[in-house]
């Protein structure tokens, strides 16, 4: 599921399905820190299948995104201008 400032967007279920078939779900947890994020998008760029921008140019993103992804993850944290990607397990 995404989060989004005030809202959560979920995929839709082919589109899930499709996404993460063979890709193991990690304990890994990812938080934005919304008092600091400005939407600059650098994650959505490097980390596209985590990190995206909605239609109100607002960040969503996945919690607990597939294994696959957690080198991206941590780029996106690194390339982050404000430092607001954290990362933790659940
Ligand atoms: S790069 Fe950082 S400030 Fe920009 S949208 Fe992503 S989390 Fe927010």
């Amino acid at each position: 599921m995404f989060s989004g400032a005030g809202h959560t967007m979920s995929r839709p279920p082919a589109a899930s399905n499709r996404r993460y078939v063979g890709a193991r779900r990690s304990a890994v947890r990812v938080d934005v820190d919304r008092k600091l994020c400005d939407n600059h998008g650098q994650c959505a760029i490097v980390a596209p299948a985590v990190f995206q921008m909605d239609d109100n140019s607002e960040l969503v993103f996945d919690a607990h995104p597939a294994d696959s992804y957690l080198d991206e993850v941590d780029e996106a944290a690194d390339v982050c201008p404000m430092q607001a990607i954290f990362i933790g397990e659940d």
